[in-house]
């Protein structure tokens, strides 16, 4: 069944590749939109993360910055916390939060606030209906993966078909994945 599922992917890729259309479709895919070179998108987290968790968000902003390689960092954190509870605001802020989404949707979410093809300020929400951990735990989200994907939305990525990448569209349970894939390097830095 793996075989027969690889060869159905060769079959289509052989297919794309006579129509011209690049590999990459099976890659990083970007929003179009990006930080403008004059901005840092610096966020403000929830004060109910663990002081791991919190070190982890600041693991994936320090590498989405250094992959992009521009002079003013793309992504921050401040020191402060907040207690918000009503995810997003279009407030100018960005926040990370821990709001319950329910069972039907996705684990973290990044709402994205726009001025033309810029990106002024995101928002990032971890959905607490669901089990997290701070490394991988059998039926549980790792809390820093996710923000490290959450993160890569937040600096114009969209998600990634290429498995096992930060910004692969699902993010399994019982699994780290706080190292940037190749694909998330090469998404990063078409962007930037
Ligand atoms: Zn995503």
């Amino acid at each position: 069944m793996r075989i027969k599922r690889l060869l159905g992917l060769l079959m289509l890729m052989s297919v794309l590749l006579s129509l011209g259309i690049p590999v990459m479709v099976y890659g990083y895919s970007a929003s179009g939109y990006s930080i403008a070179s004059n901005t840092t998108i610096e966020f403000t987290m929830n004060a109910n993360f663990s002081s791991l968790s919190k070190a982890h968000f600041l693991d994936g902003v320090l590498e989405w910055n250094a992959k992009a390689g521009r002079t003013k960092n793309i992504l921050g954190r401040s020191g402060s916390s907040h207690h918000l509870t009503q995810y997003p605001q279009d407030d100018g802020n960005n926040y990370v939060y821990r709001v319950d989404m329910g069972s039907n949707v996705y684990a973290g979410n990044t709402k994205r606030y726009y001025i033309g093809s810029y990106i002024t300020s995101a928002d990032i929400n971890i959905n607490m209906y669901l089990n997290w951990a701070n490394s991988a735990q059998i039926g549980c989200l790792d809390t820093g993966s996710v923000f490290w994907h959450e993160l890569g939305h937040a600096a114009g990525l969209s998600e990634s078909y290429a498995n096992g990448a930060v910004m692969f569209y699902q993010m399994p349970v019982n699994t780290v994945r706080r190292t940037l894939a190749q694909d998330d390097i090469n998404g990063i830095q078409w962007i930037y």
